[in-house]
């Protein structure tokens, strides 16, 4: 079964994408926890960040996070998280980054 980001990546599933090139996409989240949430998701179906993530990969997904936060203007930071595992709250089983923004952020997360 294709999780939900492959349905999404292929244009099964509508999303509102605003970057992608050859090895991954990222398009807003639905229920945005920040003004701005964007999801960076790899094009290959990485489970999660534990299953075996090679550091190519995981380096330009952090670099697109990086552009996706300056082409949302988020010039006074941001913060990118990655949910791992139930403990970790991930909810959908392909590897994701979230990239939020746009207003103060709290720490520690619940
Ligand atoms: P996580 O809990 O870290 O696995 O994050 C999954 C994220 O996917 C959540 O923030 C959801 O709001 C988001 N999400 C679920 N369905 C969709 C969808 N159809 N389009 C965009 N984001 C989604």
């Amino acid at each position: 079964m294709p999780t939900l980001f492959e349905r999404i990546i292929s244009g099964e599933i509508p999303s509102d994408r605003i970057y992608e090139d050859e090895i991954c996409v990222a398009f807003r989240d639905i229920a945005p926890q920040a003004p701005t949430h964007v999801l960076v998701v790899p094009r290959k179906p990485v489970q999660a960040l534990d299953d075996h993530l090679d550091a190519a990969l995981a380096g330009h997904l952090l670099v697109v996070a990086n552009k996706v936060a300056q082409c949302e203007g988020l010039a006074d930071g941001y913060r990118v998280v990655i949910n791992c595992g139930s403990d970790g709250g991930q909810s959908v089983d392909h590897l994701h980054l979230h990239v939020l923004g746009g207003r103060s952020l709290n720490w520690p997360p619940g």
